[in-house]
């Protein structure tokens, strides 16, 4: 069976990549009896900063929403396209 695998739920702007399980397990759903709902790297990146600076991840109600730390993200990934760069250059 083909699940449906699309646009990730939480930001609807990135696809997701397929298998599923390369995508990020959003942070809602890691109660022992939740089902589980993948999101994008980028919104598993910004769950977990949410986690660390915020009042934790963005309850899935709220979905979709742009991302709470996208200017950081941006950067981040920015800076890490440059370090590997570097690295390969
Ligand atoms: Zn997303």
């Amino acid at each position: 069976m083909n699940e449906m695998i699309g646009t990730c739920p939480r930001c609807e702007e990135h696809s997701m990549m397929t298998p599923l399980e390369v995508n990020a397990l959003s942070r809602t759903t890691r109660g022992i009896n939740d089902f589980a709902v993948w999101v994008c790297s980028d919104c598993g990146m910004d769950e977990g900063l949410e986690d660390a600076f915020h009042t934790g991840a963005t309850e899935q109600i709220r979905w979709p929403m742009k991302r709470t730390f996208e200017f950081f993200i941006k950067e981040t990934n920015i800076q890490t396209a440059q370090l590997m760069n570097d690295i390969n250059g």
